[in-house]
């Protein structure tokens, strides 16, 4: 079904993307503008996957944000002298959730202008 097109929104219909962006704190808004600040929370360890390749060898790492705590999980093969992405997931805080955002909607544009908005004196 084309969401456009929808006659009865299934929840509440979430509030405007700028004034859910003026709410946000100021550590959501620069991970918005300038993506995420990893650190290794915890180096590469070996894992066994479902399905998986018989004898081979798979590892995950894991990180995190240092400004925002989103968490980032890798999973690779390792191969003879390279490791393979699998997949990266992530786990965002509750408040990193822009609810309702649509394409063309310039979240990051707009995370910008927020902090722009902030940095300048108060008149
Ligand atoms: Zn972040």
């Amino acid at each position: 079904m084309n969401a456009t097109k929808r006659r009865k929104p299934a929840k509440e219909a979430p509030a405007p993307v700028e004034d859910q962006i003026h709410d946000k704190p100021d550590n959501i808004l620069a991970c918005r503008d300038m993506r995420h600040a990893w650190a290794i929370d915890l180096p590469y360890y070996g894992v066994s996957i479902e399905g998986g390749v018989r004898g081979a060898l798979y590892v995950e790492r894991r990180a995190g944000c240092m400004r925002c705590n989103t968490q980032r999980i890798e999973l690779y093969r390792v191969h003879k002298n390279r490791l393979e992405r699998l997949s990266t997931k992530y786990v965002y805080p509750e408040e990193y959730h822009i609810r309702g955002a649509k394409r063309g909607d310039d979240v990051v544009g707009k995370a910008r202008f927020e902090q722009y908005r902030r940095s300048q004196p108060k008149v």
